[in-house]
């Protein structure tokens, strides 16, 4: 079974996935178009961890902006 990481947008790091973990992390979509190859990104959404959520209270625009989506 492989192995599934989270992957931070906006700091580049990463986490084996769980569901303890992926509750924790911000999930927000992208908009439709946006399909960018990054491993941040998954299922059309991009994600952040913890810490910079919690850092950045306009995370989901840092993370798109990190993309290259924003
Ligand atoms: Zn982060």
């Amino acid at each position: 079974m492989a192995t599934l990481y989270l992957h931070c947008a906006i700091c580049g790091r990463k986490q084996a996935g769980g569901l303890l973990s992926a509750a924790a992390w911000g999930q927000a979509p992208l908009s439709v178009g946006a399909a960018l190859d990054h491993p941040a990104m998954s299922d059309s959404s991009v994600r952040a961890c913890p810490t910079c959520i919690e850092r950045d209270a306009d995370w989901v625009t840092t993370a798109r902006v990190a993309l290259g989506a924003g």
